[in-house]
Formats: structure tokens, sequence, C-alpha cells
């Protein structure tokens, strides 16, 4: 990190985008002073955000099995902030279990992430009585959370409005038309600006059933995705996610077998759910699968979150307002004009 001369201090900031990248910089600039505006195309549905679709898992060290150290740093970052904005977010921590076929994955899973604990049969079966008698061992990553985005992120926008910001929903803005800083948190549609962005599509399918009961997410060793099962509430699972280099929508009948067939495997009463929904969405993705905050004068462009905008959306915030107030620029994620 080092210190440049720049912006300011108290300028007005426009944000267009109110998916997590957006709503959490609303947040932290109109906690700060800056008076907010933040546009969205979409109404307060946000159903044109990728974020509408997104698990919402919190989990800095199960993700370095397959990504990069700054990951870590910036989602570890985040599970702070998120502990002091929304303290009701459930950190109850995260299972991951195999099955005897996925051993060697299994135990190349352990090798490469940390933060986690080895649980046996019986303590797994203490943790979560639905799973007892189904594993033989478990990876337990007790620090890390999870937050329903259909949830939070209607009580992140309350909290931007709480702090003095405005927010327009079914209001399509253009940087080029607004004035004072302006942060483009457009995701995918930020292509225009950032030609190298491309979609990685995830899908995902929500059941109902009674008969199975979970306090956090159960990943289950899988050799082409992370296949998870999120406990979503009122005996609601979210099923995920695929990870595919296509743009298309909707879920294909094979992701769907193999969505439901984890969650079979998790627990073999989800035979008898219910399914409420299948959808998909497309992560943002720049060719490194990193983010980036790219600044230029008072544009910057915050973007590329990949499978990581719940994770990471916090910490990117945290890192723009220190460069807006104090001109502090982190090498990792920034990029100067
Ligand atoms: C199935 C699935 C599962 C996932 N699971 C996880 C997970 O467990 N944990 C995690 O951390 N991440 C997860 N992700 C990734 C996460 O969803 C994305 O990284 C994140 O949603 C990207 O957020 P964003 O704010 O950049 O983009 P978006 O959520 O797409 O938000 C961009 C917003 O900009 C708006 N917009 C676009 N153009 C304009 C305009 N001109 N004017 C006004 N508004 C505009 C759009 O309507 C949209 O609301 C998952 C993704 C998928 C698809």
């Amino acid at each position: 990190m080092y210190q440049s001369s720049k912006p300011g201090g108290d300028s007005p900031v426009s944000i267009i985008g109110a998916g997590i990248a957006g709503a959490w910089q609303a947040l932290l600039f109109a906690q700060a002073g800056h008076a907010v505006t933040l546009h969205e195309r979409s109404d307060a549905a946000m159903t044109e955000s990728t974020s509408h679709w997104a698990g919402g898992m919190l989990a800095p060290w199960c993700e370095a099995e397959t990504s990069e150290p700054v990951i870590t740093r910036l989602g570890v970052r985040s599970l702070a902030l998120w502990r002091e904005q929304l303290p009701q977010t459930p950190f109850n921590g995260s299972l991951v279990v195999a099955h005897a076929r996925d051993r060697a994955d299994f135990e190349r899973f352990a090798k490469l992430t940390s933060g986690h604990r080895r649980l046996d049969a019986r303590a797994l079966g203490d943790l979560e009585p639905s799973l007892e008698g189904r594993f033989r061992d478990g990876l337990f990553y007790a620090g890390e959370g999870h937050v329903e985005p259909r949830l939070v992120l209607p009580q992140l926008h309350a909290r931007i409005a709480a702090a003095g910001g405005r927010i327009e929903f079914n209001s399509g803005a253009d940087a080029g038309d607004l004035d004072g800083i302006v942060i483009d948190c457009r995701g995918l549609a930020a292509r225009d600006t950032q030609p190298e962005l491309r979609g990685v599509k995830g899908e995902m399918i929500i059941v109902e059933t009674s008969e199975v009961e979970l306090l956090r997410p159960v990943r289950l060793i899988h050799p082409r995705w992370p296949l998870y099962v999120i406990p979503r509430g009122d005996g609601r699972f979210m099923l995920g996610a695929t990870s595919i280099e296509a743009e298309d929508s909707g879920v294909s009948v094979r992701s769907a077998l193999e969505l439901l067939g984890a969650a079979y495997a998790v627990h073999p009463a989800f035979a008898e759910a219910r399914i409420v929904e299948f959808g998909s969405g497309l992560r943002p993705a720049f060719p490194d699968n990193l983010p980036r905050i790219a600044i230029d004068n008072d544009r910057i462009a915050v973007n590329g979150l990949y499978r990581h905008g719940f994770l990471l959306a916090p910490a990117l915030a945290e890192l723009t307002l220190g460069y807006v107030a104090r001109g502090v620029i982190d090498n990792e994620v920034m990029q100067c004009a």
C-alpha cells in the first residue's frame, strides 16, 4: 500500500448499481459523510443483479482451495465489516464433507485450505444432527459465515438510507451524465467501458423440506464444482452452484441433475423435497478472476467480483473509501490510469 495525493474528502458520490458491490460502497461512503446517490436500473427486488442469485457464503478459508491469497486477505477483513454493520449475520461456520469415492479430493481440499478443524463422525453429528451417521468425518471452518442475499440487500439499502444516502431504483444511469465522484458498480453491464469482463454462469435451485435441518452451509466435495447446500430458513435450502463459461440463462438438465444429486448425497430426505425455484446468474469476471478497483481521476470502477461478491464487497468498499479520503493505494487490487 502507498499514499497518493487524491481526491475529494467530502465530494458528492454517485454510485451506479445497487448489487452487493454498489450497496457496500454506498453504505461506507454515506457513513463517512459524503452525499451519496445510488442508482439502480431494476426495482427494489433486484432481480436484474447477479447478487440476487448468489449463495451468500462468506467463506474466505474454503475459497482458498481455488483462489489467490488476496481473496483470503480481503475476505477475512470483510467478515469483520459484516459483523460490524449487520451483527445478526450468522457466523456458524461451514462444513466440508465427502463420500468415500472422493476421499483423495477431500484430503487435497484439507491440504489447500486452512482455518479448519477435522471432525469425526460423532462430532459431525453433534454439530449437525441431520448428518449423523452419514459421513466418516468432515472439515469444520468455524470462522466462516453466510448471508441470505435476498434479505441482506434490502437491509443494506435500508442502512444506506439511514446514513443519509439516496437510492433511486428504476434509474438507469450513465457515468458521463453525473458530476462529482462516480463509482461504477454495474457488474457485467460495465462491459461497454471494461470489455475484458466476461460472465461465468452459476446455476442454483431452491428446495423445501421439513425433513432436514442444517445450521450452516455444507459443501460436498465434487470433482468439477464446489457443490453446496445452504440453509435459508423456513425449511428452504439453496443448492448451488455450477461454474460454466457461458452467458446464457436458465438451468440445464445436466446441471439440475448434478445439483439435485449433490443434495441427495448430503441427505437422502432431499429426494422428497419440493422444488421451489430454478435460477442462474452471470458472475462478472476479469480474465484472472480477481477483483479490480480501476481509478481514473474521479471515475472509479469496482468490478470482477466473480464468485466472491458477498465475500469481498465490504473490503473493496473500505479500500475505495481509503483512497478517496486519504489517497491510500492497494497495489493488489487498484489500477490507476
Ligand atoms: C449461483 C451463484 C452463487 C454465488 N454464490 C456466492 C457466494 O456464496 N458468495 C459470494 O461471495 N459470491 C457468490 N456469488 C458471486 C456473486 O453473486 C457476485 O460476485 C456478485 O453478485 C457481483 O456483484 P456486483 O454488485 O458486482 O454485480 P451485480 O449484483 O450484477 O450488480 C450490478 C447492478 O448494477 C445494475 N446496473 C447495471 N447497469 C446499470 C445502469 N446503467 N444504471 C443503474 N444500474 C445498473 C444492475 O441492475 C445490478 O443490480 C454467486 C454467484 C452466483 C451466480
